[in-house]
């Protein structure tokens, strides 16, 4: 079967962690098992030519433990259908390929995750897929940027590393009278805080590497939608091009996102904390975090978040030497990539997750340091800040 969906229906389960714990797999009906059991198979038996069982005949069209993954996506995300992928990056070049062909166009965000920059820019510039760059938070923008070739509007909220804001009800609005589609990429909200398909968005994109895993343990990428046809697209590539995660990798995933929205309140809670000592602190010319009353989409992030989550990006004082030094003193935070996961980890964009924008116009601040707050405690969370700043 070479474009199994994964359809749920989550009509009767309205609660965000009812669905995040039973969403996709019911106890195995032979064992009783109530996890999904890890199914190192690559292939499937079948009982005469074309008899499965199942639903599965080879592992890289469909797997029951990614199925389970799969299905539980969608229903965490309010979508009709969800697909799993062997990263965040694998999914985006997915759907770039499944809606663009050569000649078309997109819209960017001026500081979208580097990584996504990178493959449009650098992969798909070569096959004829042209971009304009436009920052989230301005819709006049954004609406402007589009052209009559426009096939995508392609946002982050908030965005990687600055913390920008995007209204996806006043973007899915112009984006649609522009005969586009919105691909909202929800890794650092998570789910839990934001909801892109309910405002109007036609695509989600998650690294689930980062809050969806949530323990620095696993890589993964997913995309979930409505849209009938552009998830059998997704479908056929997931099987044509094979970057799909394997079951291990699938079950670790799911069961991150068990716990997700007792994680994401955690992170909130010790952001929320965190923050308050940097607006206050000598050594930080400014904090960045949409839940303070300040940032200039403060507004627009309340109304479409139900928390502001546990990313902050600080700007410190005494330029990239001020920056590199925070991030060789901490010693809870960990000097690292990524984000989302238990742990705290600190690090410095424009030389780290970042440095592949030096020169363009996505280049990021040099005196930047972002924060992903883990689940530790804040005291230590807070001391360990305030020791390292000195
Ligand atoms: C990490 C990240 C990605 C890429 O995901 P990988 O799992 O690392 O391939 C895409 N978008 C955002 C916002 C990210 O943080």
């Amino acid at each position: 079967m070479s474009e199994q969906r994964s359809k749920v229906d989550t009509t009767s389960w309205q609660g965000f962690t009812t669905r995040a714990v039973h969403a996709g797999y019911d106890p195995d009906p032979l064992t009783g098992a109530v996890n999904v059991p890890i199914y190192a198979s690559s292939t499937f038996a079948q009982d005469g030519v074309g008899g499965l069982r199942g639903g599965f005949e080879y592992a890289r069209t469909g797997n029951p433990t990614r199925a389970a993954l799969e299905a539980n996506l969608a229903a965490i995300e309010s979508g009709t259908f969800g697909r799993a992928f062997a990263s965040g990056m694998a999914a985006t070049d997915c759907l770039l390929r499944a809606a663009l062909r050569p000649g078309d166009h997109l819209v960017i965000p001026n500081d979208a995750y580097g990584g996504t920059f990178r493959l449009i820019d650098k992969v798909f510039s070569q096959w004829g897929i042209e971009y304009t760059v436009a920052p989230v938070s301005d819709v006049d923008a954004v609406r402007a940027a589009i052209q009559p070739n426009t096939k995508l509007v392609w946002i982050e909220t908030p965005t990687n590393p600055l913390l920008n804001i995007g209204d996806i009800e006043a973007l899915a609005e112009v984006t649609h009278a522009g005969g586009a589609k919105l691909v909202v990429d929800n890794t650092f909200a998570s789910p839990y805080l934001q909801q892109p398909l309910l405002l109007g968005a036609d695509v989600v994109l998650h690294s689930t590497t980062k809050y969806i895993g949530g323990h620095s343990d696993v890589v993964g990428g997913a995309l979930i939608t409505d849209d009938e046809e552009l998830d059998t697209a997704f479908a056929f590539l997931q099987n044509g091009a094979g970057a799909v995660p394997g079951p291990f990798d699938s079950y670790l995933t799911l069961r991150g996102i068990k716990t997700l929205g007792l994680r994401m309140d955690r992170h909130s809670d010790n952001a929320e904390k965190l923050v308050e000592l940097l607006v206050a602190h000598p050594k930080i010319e400014k904090v960045i975090y949409p839940g303070l009353a300040d940032h200039p989409s403060h507004a627009v992030a309340a109304k479409q978040m139900t928390r502001f989550g546990g990313m902050i990006s600080v700007l410190v004082k005494g330029g990239k030497e001020g920056a590199h030094e925070l991030c060789s003193k901490t010693e809870v935070f960990i000097l690292a990539e990524s984000l989302g996961g238990v742990e705290s980890l600190i690090e410095h964009p424009a030389a780290m997750t970042h440095a592949s924008t030096e020169g363009s116009p996505l280049e990021v601040p040099v005196n930047l340091v972002r924060l992903s707050v883990g689940i530790e405690d804040s005291a230590d969370l807070l001391g360990d800040i305030e020791q390292a700043l000195g």
